[in-house]
């Protein structure tokens, strides 16, 4: 296993704001900050460890609010040095949180539904908010090219980031992916490589580019750089809360892959509680996989602490990890909040595209059909509560997965006339 990698220049005083240090999940083994991922004491996930003792809290929230519209306002809170905002980078964030009023009624929820919709997104899914982090993270340690093993969105995320930034990229995706994220991926211009293998493969082979001097000077957003690019979920959770007027939801519904974004907004919602931003009051965190990738849910629904890895086959590619690395937390997390972890077929995820579409005016890609659908099957089994504020992640565009709805298309063709208006019904 790859543990260390070499950067270019010394990280011994790198600004990375209220980063202190790194921080071993498992053991609690600190190191300092550098592109380093896995413990060398454990090999326990390393988490990016914060001095926020000297905020008042009246104070960050002014400064919060007067900040930019995008994830920056939140620099105080992030492993980013003070001046972020003034450096070239997409600036994500501060997405919509839609009321869905009209899916509330269709779903029969009353206490108030809403769709955190980051499909408005630079590149149009999530994944701009974590490689956000990761692009400043390799500019501290001096990395020149940015790479990632990707399931489609991180590829365009990565390519469009160090376009602006002036990074070299070259990205590795499963070779059979969707069309739109493909293009996505290489029309900004940097190196995308199929790999022949599933994401697990991909994933698997840029662990040991990692380790091999062709992978010198490099920084993976998502293997040694992944303690700085998690922390970039942590901003959903803090949106959430802003955009509530400083308050917890009650319920949340949120995609998994590797699970990182679902264990990120479960530290930040803390986060917001001890700093003093938002009230301390209970919340339930809810995850979502599609059946045909579903190791998650399977170990949630069978009592099981570890996640039995699965060979991923669904239309929902953007959360297909048949291995996800954070699988065992998302159990805690779920289990600890009183949520749960449950799954759609690929057939309810078209459907939830299209109901979402139908009552909202959003358009969203798999992931989005995989949350929206789970949160119907959870309404249904009794398990989430109708009568509480509940807000369900949209974490992509449907643009990137038309082949998912394909079908849908032309009402009637007809000749240019009243007439043949009138033939086909439409008057
Ligand atoms: C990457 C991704 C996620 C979440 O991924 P995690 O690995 O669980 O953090 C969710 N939705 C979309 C559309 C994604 O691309
Ligand atoms: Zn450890």
């Amino acid at each position: 296993m790859a543990v260390q990698t070499v950067a270019p220049h010394p990280t011994s005083s790198v600004d990375l704001g209220p980063a202190a240090a790194l921080s071993c999940r498992e053991c609690g083994h600190r190191v300092p900050l550098g592109p380093v991922f896995a413990c060398e004491e454990c090999f326990g996930p390393l988490e990016i460890a914060y001095d926020f003792s000297a905020y008042d809290v009246e104070e960050l929230r002014r400064r919060i609010e007067a900040g930019p519209a995008n994830i920056w306002r939140y620099a105080p809170l992030l492993p980013v040095p003070a001046d972020v905002a003034d450096k070239p980078n997409l600036n994500p964030g501060w997405t919509k949180l839609v009321k869905a009023d009209n899916l509330a009624r269709e779903l029969g929820v009353t206490g108030g539904l809403y769709v955190k919709d980051d499909s408005g997104n630079p590149t149009h899914s999530f994944k701009d908010r974590v490689v956000a982090q990761a692009l400043e993270a390799a500019r501290a340690f001096g990395f020149t090219t940015l790479s990632c093993s990707s399931t489609g969105n991180l590829a365009g995320a990565v390519g469009a980031a160090a376009a602006r930034a002036g990074f070299r990229s070259c990205v590795f995706i499963p070779h059979d992916l969707e069309q739109g994220k493909v293009v996505m991926a290489a029309v900004y211009g940097g190196e995308l490589v199929g790999i022949e293998g599933n994401y697990d493969d991909v994933n698997r082979f840029c662990s040991e580019l990692i380790g091999d001097p062709a992978g010198e000077g490099w920084g993976f957003v998502n293997v040694n750089l992944r303690p700085y690019y998690a922390e970039g979920s942590k901003t959903l959770a803090y949106e959430i809360c802003e955009q509530l007027g400083w308050r917890l939801p009650d319920q949340i519904v949120v995609p998994i892959a590797s699970g990182s974004q679902l264990t990120k907004i479960d530290k930040g919602l803390r986060e917001l509680v001890e700093l003093g931003l938002v009230e301390d009051r209970p919340y339930k965190i809810f995850g979502a996989q599609a059946l045909g990738c579903s190791p998650v849910s399977t170990a949630f629904k069978a009592g099981h602490d570890v996640v039995r890895p699965q060979k991923p086959d669904t239309i929902a590619k953007s959360l297909a990890i048949g291995n996800p690395a954070d699988g065992p937390y998302v159990l805690d997390i779920a289990r600890r909040t009183g949520g749960a972890v449950e799954d759609v077929t690929d057939e309810q995820v078209v459907d939830a595209i299209k109901l979402l579409a139908r009552t909202e005016g959003i358009f969203a890609e798999t992931a989005g059909g995989v949350t929206v659908g789970v949160t119907r099957k959870l309404i249904e089994n009794g398990v989430l509560d109708p009568t509480l504020t509940t807000v369900v992640l949209n974490t992509g565009d449907g643009l990137k997965t038309l082949d998912a709805v394909a079908g849908t298309g032309l009402t009637a063709t007809i000749r240019p006339n009243l007439e043949s208006f009138r033939e086909a019904g439409l008057a």
